[in-house]
């Protein structure tokens, strides 16, 4: 049967990402839209998830894909209308306001699905795989773009619940969590907030495991020659290197695997299945992750960011 899914804000990630994916995946269809200001041609509009709400015969989920706070209240409504529920990544502006979520879901036995697009890059499993079978002697992180290209004119992502560096950053902990055998905790946590902004622009965090593993991240927002993301992980069986955000597989420098992005294709499917059954996907681990850094980041003040 297929999933008939409305969109609420048609941003970037919702245009770029939402509306190409749903009309790629079978299963799946677009079949209405809440903006406050934008509209899809051929497909029903909506101003407000209210008015969305009011016409709830025409769709059986809702995507959100507005930014992460007041997004707990636009899930709320949704799940209590009966309505499966994507959440864009981050789930929450909080850890703890993700969990009455899934107690709503459950109760009104839809799907709740918080996503990490990260997760479903074609190195991602490959990658997990090849660590479970050796023994894993640091990991090293680095995600670094230029938040004037991949982030114009977003207010909401420098004021607080917005996230800063952490909105691409925790796309890179969404894969260590995804890939490393053991779960990691924070040891330290450095954070530089631009003087005039409520959000970190660049982090440097340290990590480690039960068996004492280095892992090290560096994330930074001011990085003009090009995207950096890539994790790298020295083992006992070589080098292995997560590269270009998870499309691409190396392994002592050799490419194992070299693929186009199709995360939201994925994305798509599993929320398919998961309405399908009625069910819960929910992993907070980035997301605190992300509130540990904060909890124990020393702060920095540094030159003021102005967007022109
Ligand atoms: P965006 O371009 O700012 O779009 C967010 C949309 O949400 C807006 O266009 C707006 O749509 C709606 N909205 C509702 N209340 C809003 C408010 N108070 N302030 C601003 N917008 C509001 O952001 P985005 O990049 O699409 O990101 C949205 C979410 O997707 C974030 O959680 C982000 O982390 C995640 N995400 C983004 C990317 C990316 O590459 N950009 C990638 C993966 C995930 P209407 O005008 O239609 O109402």
């Amino acid at each position: 049967m297929t999933l008939r899914v409305a969109i609420l804000g048609l941003g970037k990630i919702a245009r770029d990402q939402h509306v190409p994916s749903i009309a790629a995946v079978d299963g799946v269809e677009l079949t209405a839209v809440a903006s406050r200001n934008a509209a899809l041609d051929g497909v029903p509009c909506f101003p407000t998830l209210d008015e969305l709400l009011a016409h709830a015969d025409l769709f059986d989920a809702v995507a959100l894909c507005t930014p992460p706070q007041g997004r707990q209240e636009q899930a709320i409504a949704a799940l209590t209308a009966g309505k499966h529920v994507l959440l864009e990544k981050p789930p929450g502006a909080t850890v703890s306001e993700v969990r009455p979520l899934e107690t709503l879901a459950r109760e009104k036995g839809v799907a709740l699905f918080a996503t990490w697009h990260s997760r479903f890059a074609p190195a991602v499993e490959p990658a997990r795989a090849f660590l479970a079978d050796t023994t894993i002697r640091s990991v090293r992180i680095e995600w670094k773009e230029d938040v004037r290209k991949w982030h114009p004119g977003q207010e909401w992502i420098w004021e607080p619940g917005g996230l800063g560096v952490f909105d691409p950053g925790i796309n890179a902990l969404s894969i260590m969590t995804a890939i490393l055998p053991r779960p990691v905790f924070l040891t330290r946590s450095d954070l530089s907030f631009p003087e005039n902004r409520a959000a970190p622009i660049a982090a440097s965090l340290a990590f480690s495991d039960s068996a004492g593993l280095p892992v090290s991240a560096e994330f930074d927002w001011r990085e003009t020659s090009g995207e950096i993301w890539n994790i790298m992980v020295e083992t006992d069986a070589g080098s292995l290197t997560v590269a270009d955000g998870g499309k691409r597989l190396l392994v002592d420098g050799a490419m194992r695997l070299d693929q186009p992005d199709r995360e939201y294709a994925g994305i798509y499917r599993r929320f398919a299945q998961l309405a399908s059954a009625g069910e819960i996907d929910v992993d907070l681990s980035p997301l605190q992750h992300v509130a540990d850094a904060f909890l124990l980041g020393r702060r920095h003040v540094v030159e003021a960011f102005v967007e022109a």
